[in-house]
């Protein structure tokens, strides 16, 4: 049985791993089964499952760098963001931005607008400058340029992304500082952080009143030794805590206290794909929205406050990075930078309570749900929110004119 990342979503449908073009043809010509692409199977939500079969891309053999110029990279799509950062590395460039984590595969994380942070940093997907794929129909289409907006954030209902051109840049070094800081500052002083750093991004504790800052600056200094990432045994000590506060209410903000007190400053330099993504150990679950960033101070107080009244067991931290303005037409970051806001439960709770009270708070400020992350958008709510739909219904319908890649999840939002 398939299975995403975190176990939310499973799927019987038979698993299909074509070796060429021509045998992914074969499985695209035998009729009467939607058939769903999958990268690294990293998203949460049903873009995967609920189809007669699972197309595994990683067994096509596509070099991992086709052609690269200056500012310029012809890649294979399914390839993993790390093997990739590492083969342009190797040839002195690099992704502008990474989330993260960088598991994933090109094609999975541009299909749904994956982004880092930076105010001035579009996703991944805006840095799609051309692509190859096998439609619906079996035809392998160079994607032209007005089609484009619809291919970068395509969610697979479009064809099975072979290549993907993308824009490049010099690689290069980042100073990574790592700091504590109470709620209030954090809030405060966001804008000016984004303004001041080409990355900046939070992470707030809930029941501690405090939060984590990390900054990523550009520089010319040579690599330092990383700090031990503490991250998986910081998240363990968050877990024992909110346990404890049912023996005693005072228990848990005295151990996310201590623990806060013992999280010393980091700071060190690294290259740049190398600081930017990092592993996930624990399992959780998230829903991400991304809000007008002149909203995101009243909702990150709604949402404190939401815990702190109703869900007093959630205990992940809430993550807020920002990200650049871009041109698709299924982009959440369409026509204006948006603050990201992700909540986070463990694997192992119930998240449906908190996630429906936040999507609530989330949707009455204007957010867009990240593509990959759980959310309830159907069809009306789509119309409302991407004004650009009907460009993408038309390009699906020319390039998946049998609804070969359209699963009855897919279709409460995509069939017209
Ligand atoms: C631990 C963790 C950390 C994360 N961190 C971030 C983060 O920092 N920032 C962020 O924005 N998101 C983040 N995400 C979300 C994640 O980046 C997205 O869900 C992303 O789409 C996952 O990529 P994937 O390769 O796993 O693709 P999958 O989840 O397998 O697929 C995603 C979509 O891509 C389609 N697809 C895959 N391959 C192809 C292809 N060849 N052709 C056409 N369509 C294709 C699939 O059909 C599906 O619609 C995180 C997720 C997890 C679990």
């Amino acid at each position: 049985m398939w299975r995403n990342w975190s176990g939310c979503e499973s799927s019987e449908a038979a698993v299909v791993a074509p070796r060429t073009i021509e045998q992914l043809r074969e499985v695209l010509a035998a009729p009467d089964k939607v058939l769903r692409p999958v990268g690294a199977g990293h998203s949460f939500t049903p873009l995967v499952s609920g189809g007669g079969r699972i197309l595994d891309l990683s067994q096509i053999n596509t070099p991992t760098v086709l052609t690269s110029a200056p500012g310029r990279a012809r890649v294979s799509a399914n390839a993993r963001l790390h093997d990739l950062s590492a083969a342009l590395q190797a040839k002195g460039q690099g992704f502008r931005n990474l989330g993260d984590i960088n598991v994933q595969t090109l094609a999975g994380a541009m299909s749904t607008a994956t982004h880092g942070t930076g105010r001035d940093l579009p996703s991944i997907a805006a840095e799609m400058t051309g692509a190859r794929l096998l439609s619906g129909s079996g035809e392998l289409v160079e994607i032209a340029a007005e089609d484009l907006p619809g291919v970068q954030v395509g969610l697979g209902l479009l064809g099975i992304l072979l290549e993907i051109e993308l824009n490049t840049v010099p690689a290069f070094n980042l100073r990574r500082r790592v700091g504590v800081r109470p709620f209030e500052v954090l809030l405060e002083q966001m804008h000016g952080n984004w303004s001041a750093h080409r990355c900046f991004e939070f992470f707030l504790l809930p029941h501690s009143g405090k939060g984590v800052q990390i900054s990523h600056d550009v520089t010319e200094a040579a690599p330092s030794k990383p700090p031990l990432d503490l991250d998986a045994l910081g998240l363990q000590v968050m877990k024992v805590a909110s346990a404890l506060r049912h023996l005693h209410p005072k228990a848990q903000r005295g151990v996310l206290a201590l623990m806060l007190k013992l999280q010393g400053e980091e700071d060190y330099v690294g290259e740049s794909w190398r600081v930017l993504s990092s592993t996930r150990a624990m399992r959780f679950n998230e829903m991400e929205y991304h809000l007008p960033p002149d909203v995101a101070e009243p909702v990150l107080r709604d949402i404190i406050a939401l815990i702190e009244r109703r869900h007093p067991d959630v205990w992940f931290p809430i993550e807020v990075r920002q990200t650049a303005g871009d041109t698709a037409w299924l982009s959440p970051f369409q026509h204006g930078r948006r603050v990201s806001v992700a909540v986070h439960m463990h694997g192992g709770q119930d998240y449906t309570g908190f996630f429906h009270d936040c999507e609530a708070i989330f949707r009455s400020a204007g957010g867009r749900p990240h593509w990959g992350k759980l959310h309830s958008l159907q069809r009306r709510d789509l119309e409302d929110l991407y004004p650009d739909l009907g460009k993408f219904d038309a390009l699906r319908a020319r390039l998946d004119p049998k609804d070969r890649f359209l699963s009855p999840a897919l279709a409460r939002m995509f069939r017209p």
